[in-house]
């Protein structure tokens, strides 16, 4: 799919992926789980070169944590995405991309170590734990 086009809640921000399938996967880190009330669901575009932020670029804040980025929307609030700039890499909020969503194929948890007890998401998929080890039989 190309030219994906992506908006935080308000409508501020937008921002396009311009080539990506359709793969999802969540992240049941502290971090994440704090920022989002839960575990957040991404998507992986990768590099800056695969992204056109195209509208409302200033109104992105970003949070530094340790060496990466979480950019957000400062008018509504939205979690837009996660930036290591050392490797240019850019995971995003797959839930800003109606086109994705609607045919999305979920298949990995992260940091599934740290995800507690109280929720558990239905059906098999790849997990890792917070050193992208592998867990079997969960
Ligand atoms: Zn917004
Ligand atoms: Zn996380």
């Amino acid at each position: 799919m190309k030219d994906i086009i992506g908006r935080c809640v308000c409508g501020a921000v937008e921002i396009v992926i311009k080539e990506y399938g359709y793969f999802v996967y969540t992240c049941h880190c502290d971090t994440c789980r704090r920022m989002n009330s839960g575990p957040v669901l991404s998507v992986d575009p990768g590099p800056k070169e695969n992204i056109v932020f195209k509208h409302g670029e200033e109104a992105i804040t970003i949070y530094h944590d340790e060496e990466v980025e979480r950019g957000f929307c400062s008018i509504c609030g939205s979690t837009l995405f996660w930036h290591n700039p050392a490797e240019n890499h850019y995971c995003m909020n797959a839930e800003l991309f109606d086109g994705i969503i609607n045919k999305a194929t979920f298949n990995l948890e992260l940091f599934y170590d740290m995800k507690p007890a109280y929720y558990t998401f239905a059906g098999k998929r790849k997990k890792l734990d917070r050193r992208f080890k592998e867990i079997k039989n969960e």
